[in-house]
């Protein structure tokens, strides 16, 4: 999926201030308030919003998903190393206008090397596919964090602050429109956030510039089939926004 016309102007800015941030975030800024409030943000009044990041500007077009890659090299950086078999770095398109984030690899992900592969994965990419009309390849697709946490227990604190840098990273190089964050956890990681995910989805937030939707997780959606709708009305939105044809379910 391509960019097009006078967005590709905002996607260059965009990812030219993820890539700044990511950089602050690895010299150890962990936040610096906006000065103004965001247009794109509109959080229903019960919600809280979520704290805001760096919001100056510095081009950095040398960064690419290889350049990420090759810093994580066979990373060592937090306790979920040792346990996994491979480190699940990301999947699809490096310029594509769509992020999916879920959480983090599980067995399947962990075995195979890819996200979302398993029975969650298998129905994300049928929203993709027979949703949204795209083929999987056709988006971008990662996690929070790279490496299977043990038992599938959330990631810990500092196993997320040890490689969401990576992740902003990434997001920077590949400078999408709109980020899709799947279920409470990636949501309420990426949005510095503690509002639940049943108040969160269906909202547009602002990441870094970028436009976020949270939505329910698949793996949610596998034991509660009657919430698909809720994910439906959401990823509407997201073809919106991204001016795809809205076409079946
Ligand atoms: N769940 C996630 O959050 N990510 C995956 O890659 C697979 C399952």
């Amino acid at each position: 999926m391509r960019a097009m016309g006078a967005q590709g102007e905002t996607r260059e800015l965009a990812r030219a201030l993820l890539a700044h941030v990511a950089h602050q975030r690895l010299l150890g800024v962990a936040e610096v308030p906006r000065a103004t409030p965001c247009a794109v943000v509109t959080p229903p009044s019960n919600v809280t919003p979520p704290s805001r990041a760096a919001s100056t500007i510095a081009p950095d077009a040398r960064e690419t998903l290889e350049t990420v890659r090759e810093d994580l090299g066979d990373c060592q950086r937090c306790k979920l190393a040792p346990g996994r078999r491979t480190l699940v770095f990301g999947v699809g398109d490096p310029r594509s206008r769509l992020v999916f984030v879920g959480e983090g690899p599980g067995a399947d992900e962990d075995a195979k090397g890819e996200p979302f592969v398993g029975r969650a994965g298998q129905l994300l990419t049928e929203i993709i596919t027979k949703g949204m009309q795209l083929r999987r390849e056709d988006v971008y697709i990662c996690n929070v964090v790279k490496c299977r946490p043990p038992g599938n227990r959330n990631p810990e604190p500092d196993e997320v602050a040890a490689c969401e840098p990576f992740l902003v990273r990434q997001l920077g190089a590949i400078g999408p429109e709109v980020i899709v964050a799947l279920g409470k956890f990636a949501a309420q990681t990426l949005l510095r956030s503690k509002t639940p995910i049943t108040q969160m989805r269906g909202q547009w937030f602002d990441y870094h510039g970028i436009k976020l939707m949270p939505t329910f997780h698949p793996a949610y959606l596998l034991r509660n089939p009657g919430d698909k709708r809720l994910v439906w009305a959401d990823i509407q939105k997201v073809m919106g926004a991204l001016g795809l044809p809205v076409a079946g379910k």
